[in-house]
């Protein structure tokens, strides 16, 4: 969505194909800016949120095989950083800093952070004994936390999330945790009228809206075996799947945000982009400059993104 004027009739909304190109225009009752990171740039007010980067590290889980979530905390300030078994390899993180870049350029782990991240692993682990040489690969993400404007330290800012309506009359959504997104849904419900304040206040009250089962089979079973990185074979069924059903665009779509195996596996997964690109030629009908083209852009992403900084 580029841009969103008022109309007598409710709102005229441009969007931007980005990937075949044009702007399409149309017209809608509502318009609703949930656009987390990037909620200021649409809201027509002043800004309110505070970017915040937070930086994971992955380690291969032979060299720190780790059963469960750890919850550890940071020997310089007292943080608390999660050390946790992810799809085969131990992650470890995260960080929680202001992120000073555009928020429209990929955010990567900084030096600093991987600093951060092995030493409250070698503080709380110190048989590990990690260095930079065990990290697979690192992952950043922006969290849209709701600035206070006090200048706090980060990660005393509140998670809550804002609900507010601008000059254009757009309705924003910012801040929150995936955990309450059935209560963010409701204030924005109510923000735009959809829902009285009696509704809003019963479905509030509402216990399921609040209430998460999560199942841990057997917390305390260190014997059970840990995950494993999938085969080869199983990773071209997930693919075969993910070719046909889930949208893909780019090698980076794939590799990183449906099968993830750039951040398991070495060098953005190298290894397995000879199992990829026959599949991606039969499914997305790629030919071999259109592939070139996808790797090219696939070793710029991780090394910019997903690779450890000198
Ligand atoms: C490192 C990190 C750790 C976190 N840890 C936790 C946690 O432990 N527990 C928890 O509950 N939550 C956690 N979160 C927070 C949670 O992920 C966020 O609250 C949530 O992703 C925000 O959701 P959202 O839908 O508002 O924004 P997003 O998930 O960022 O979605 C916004 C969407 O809007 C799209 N967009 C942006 N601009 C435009 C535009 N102009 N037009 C159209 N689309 C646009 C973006 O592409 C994106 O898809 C964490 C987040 C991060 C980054």
């Amino acid at each position: 969505m580029n841009a969103v004027t008022k109309t007598s009739q409710g709102f005229a909304v441009t969007v931007e194909d980005t990937l075949a190109g044009g702007t399409v225009e149309f017209s809608a009752k509502q318009v609703v800016n949930a656009t987390g990171a990037w909620a200021d740039l649409l809201s027509a007010t002043n800004a309110k949120v505070r970017p915040q980067r937070g930086s994971h590290i992955f380690i291969s889980a032979s060299r720190l095989p780790i059963h469960d979530c750890l919850t550890v905390m940071h020997p310089d300030d007292d943080r608390p950083v999660f050390i946790y078994p992810w799809k085969g390899q131990t992650c470890i993180g995260t960080t929680d800093l202001d992120h000073r870049e555009s928020v429209n350029v990929e955010p990567h782990c900084t030096s600093a952070e991987i600093d951060y991240l092995l030493k409250v692993a070698n503080k709380q682990l110190p048989s590990a004994s990690l260095t930079r040489a065990d990290i697979i690969s690192t992952m950043a993400g922006v969290r849209p936390i709701i600035g206070s404007g006090t200048g706090n330290d980060p990660s005393k800012e509140r998670r809550d999330h804002l609900v507010w309506t601008g000059s254009n009359g757009v309705v924003s959504v910012s801040g929150g945790k995936l955990t309450t997104f059935r209560l963010i849904a409701l204030d924005v419900l109510h923000a735009l009228g959809t829902i009285s304040d009696k509704q809003l206040k019963e479905a509030q009250n509402n216990r399921k809206l609040r209430c998460f089962n999560h199942r841990v089979e057997d917390p305390c079973n260190l014997s059970a075996p840990l995950a494993q990185v999938p085969s080869n074979d199983d990773l071209k069924t997930q693919v075969e799947w993910i070719l046909q059903n889930e949208m893909v665009q780019h090698l980076d779509d794939l590799m990183l945000r449906r099968v993830r195996a750039g951040n398991m596996l070495p060098e953005g997964g190298a290894s397995v982009l000879d199992v990829i690109k026959p599949l991606c030629m039969q499914y997305l009908v790629w030919d071999e400059s259109r592939w070139q083209q996808e790797l090219a852009r696939y070793h710029q992403v991780i090394a910019s993104s997903y690779s450890v900084p000198a």
